[in-house]
């Protein structure tokens, strides 16, 4: 008999650590994992946003207070929750800073707080992760990068750019490190409705018209339909795949 989704996306027991998943596509995607037998930690700067998602998610959800751009944490972190909660299976590095322009007016210290959040920290809290995976010998990485990496968006040179690092971070992680057992996958969400999704909008109410008029599916997404694929790559349900970009938009990505 087939297995049904459900099954093959079985996460019992499995250890995820979840960055920003106090809110928006992180918080959907601890729900998701839950749901599916996990025990999740997310992290973020908020205690409250952070007490709020654990009551909300219940006794499988633990959080610690992290902020990703401080690496010297990473160790430690790392380090806590395989002691105290057991050993990280998945990992995905979702907490990103957004910024919107014109490139012009971008000033180094921008530029580089983007990269740090979005490049920099997700390379130094996978490294740590990566030690304990590779003990084990099992692991699904997941990077959540963007729609602006696989084509051209204004106002968003430094979050573009970011982005695209984590592509060719990822596929590097694969060739490197894939034969361990350990897989590297990133998902590009299109338009999803979240705090960052509306500030952007915010600033051009027009564009959320056009978007729609260019989107196939002709809606926004939804943090759970990031969380459906992420479940995907975390389990066994795509135990061969490692170092896609998976587009989960809704179409955007075929330039309608
Ligand atoms: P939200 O603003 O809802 O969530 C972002 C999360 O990241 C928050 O929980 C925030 O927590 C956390 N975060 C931000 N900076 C840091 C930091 N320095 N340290 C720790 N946590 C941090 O946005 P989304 O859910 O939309 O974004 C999630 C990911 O999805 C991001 O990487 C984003 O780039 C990506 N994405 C989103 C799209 C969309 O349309 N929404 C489209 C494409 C990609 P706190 O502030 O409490 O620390």
């Amino acid at each position: 008999m087939m297995n049904n989704i459900e099954n093959i996306t079985d996460l019992t027991n499995k250890v995820a650590l979840v960055t920003g998943g106090g809110s928006g596509i992180g918080l959907g995607i601890a729900e998701q994992f839950i749901k599916l037998g996990a025990k999740v930690v997310i992290t973020g700067r908020d205690s409250k946003k952070l007490e709020a998602a654990k009551s909300k998610l219940g006794t499988n959800c633990f959080f610690y207070i992290n902020d990703v751009t401080k690496k010297s944490e990473h160790h430690n972190l790392v380090k806590n929750i395989e002691e105290k909660i057991g050993p990280i299976e998945i990992l995905v590095n979702n907490a990103g800073k957004h910024q919107k322009k014109p490139s012009i007016e971008v000033t180094d210290e921008e530029f580089q707080e983007v990269i740090d959040t979005n490049v920099n920290s997700i390379f130094s809290l996978t490294r740590e992760v990566l030690k304990y995976m590779i003990i084990r010998e099992k692991g699904s990485v997941i990077n959540i990068s963007s729609m602006a990496a696989l084509y051209g968006i204004p106002l968003v040179a430094a979050y573009s750019s970011s982005k695209t690092a984590l592509l060719g971070m990822t596929r590097a992680l694969t060739s490197e490190y894939s034969h361990t057992g350990i897989r590297f996958n990133t998902i590009a969400p299109g338009f999803i409705e979240s705090k960052m999704f509306r500030n952007a909008m915010a600033q051009d109410p027009e564009r959320e018209n056009k978007i729609l008029s260019r989107t196939p599916a002709q809606r926004f997404g939804a943090p759970s339909d990031i969380a459906k694929a992420a479940a995907f790559l975390a389990s066994d349900a795509s135990v061969f795949i490692t170092g896609i970009c998976l587009p989960v938009d809704g179409g955007n990505s075929i330039g309608f």
